[in-house]
């Protein structure tokens, strides 16, 4: 019993579910989820230990792949997502990897968008390849280019959607048909979107993927990684190749993670609120010379947002006036938000794509996908609104 099995449909709300679902009480009866911070399992005796290992007595074995406080955490992530079946992993990008890896071998071929977070670009674009895996990058928001690109031996198409750090927007479902029409599974890293505004499995992707350690912890504290899909796919492909290689969420991750969840909905409202706001402040400022949010009705995007997501979430991306030295100026002369490479925090954090995330690519790589010198991404925390649009219109006009 390492992770749910067929769910039936959700029978409370998003927000109900984070609070109570997946939760599995020991013989105590506590009322927060236990956290078994266990290597193994003890069983009654031989015979039930040699049933167990042939999975006809369900239980748990191992917490390389099995342990009951990560299955909550699965459990959970579950009905949020509308997902038959999930499998947590030690960060976002044992995640990404795993999804992909585990249902390759040479010969095949991946389809992925330019715009990727910058380890995700390795895996399809350095790591697949060397082991006889080519990989073709496309446009996202180009579907002639997706249709091009697909080959009768291209297995899996790999997409982010909105994209970091500019903040596109793909059709997932327009993507996923096309995909579908070469046999290709479609995986979908919803990290920016989290499960609260943007559902890929409905839209028709087969495989989400999250990094737990941004929204779903929300705090700082702990990195994990989650896989949702079809229970067919999971038995295919990833539970084995977790298993056995065993890039494994902590049972304390999953803990942290599972209070995390609690309060996912009321964190993610709030900050999508505050976006709104220092978004639309933001835009007005004489020294900003591009804003993308996905919240805005000017968003490059707006159609496909309108389609396929219902908020904004709380990523904001702009260019800031006078390149490299003028952002640098801006993010020294902060006060409150914090210079960093996270995102989906409690605290207010803004990154300089072109220096860090982004830093690998090649300068024309990184004109291509619209990062500029002066880009800045901007994850709007939870402190009151006020102060952080204050806070950064005053490092503004110090540029
Ligand atoms: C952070 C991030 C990842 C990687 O997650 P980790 O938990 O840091 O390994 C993957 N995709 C996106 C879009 C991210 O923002």
């Amino acid at each position: 019993m390492s992770a749910a099995s067929s769910n039936p449909p959700p029978a409370f709300h998003p927000e109900t579910e984070l609070v109570h679902g997946g939760t599995m009480r020991s013989q105590f009866g506590e009322t927060s989820e236990a956290l078994f911070l266990t290597q193994g399992f003890v069983y009654d005796s031989a015979e039930q230990c040699e049933a167990r290992f042939k999975g006809e007595d369900p239980g748990y074995l191992y917490s390389r792949f099995s342990n009951p406080t990560v299955a909550m955490f699965e459990k959970r992530m579950c009905l949020l997502e509308g997902a038959e079946a999930a499998r947590a992993t030690a960060s976002g990008m044992a995640a990404v990897t795993a999804s992909l890896v585990s249902q390759l071998k040479a010969g095949d071929h991946v389809v992925a968008a330019k715009a990727l977070f910058g380890s995700c670009r390795y895996v399809v674009e350095d790591l697949l390849p060397r082991f006889g895996v080519p990989s073709t990058l496309v446009d996202g928001a180009d579907l002639d280019q997706w249709r091009k690109a697909m080959k009768p031996n291209t297995k899996a198409v790999f997409l982010e959607s909105p994209t970091n750090p500019t903040l596109d927007v793909y059709d997932i479902g327009e993507i996923s048909k096309i995909a579908h029409s070469v046999g290709a599974t479609v995986i979908v890293d919803n990290v920016f979107a989290t499960p609260l505004f943007q559902s890929p499995l409905k839209l028709g992707a087969d495989v989400v993927v999250y990094s737990a350690t941004k929204h779903i912890d929300g705090q700082g504290r702990v990195l994990g990684g989650i896989i949702l899909s079809s229970e067919k796919f999971i038995q295919e492909n990833v539970h084995q190749f977790l298993r056995q290689t065993g890039p494994s969420m902590s049972p304390f991750n999953a803990w942290v993670l599972l209070k995390g969840l609690e309060t996912l909905h009321i964190r993610v409202a709030r900050q999508t609120e505050s976006a709104a706001k220092v978004a639309d402040v933001l835009a007005r400022h004489s020294n900003i010379t591009r804003l993308i949010y996905p919240g805005r009705a000017d968003h490059p995007h707006a159609a496909i947002i309108k389609k396929q997501m219902s908020g904004g979430s709380n990523i904001i991306a702009f260019d800031v006036a006078g390149g490299k030295p003028a952002a640098f100026k801006f993010l020294n002369a902060l006060r409150l938000a914090k210079i960093s490479n996270n995102l989906g925090d409690a605290k207010s954090i803004v990154t300089h794509p072109a220096t860090t995330t982004h830093q690998r690519l090649k300068p024309e790589d990184r004109a291509e996908l619209g990062i500029t010198d002066g880009t800045v991404r901007l994850s709007v925390g939870l402190e009151y609104a006020d102060d952080i649009a204050g806070d950064l219109v005053s490092a503004l006009d110090k540029i």
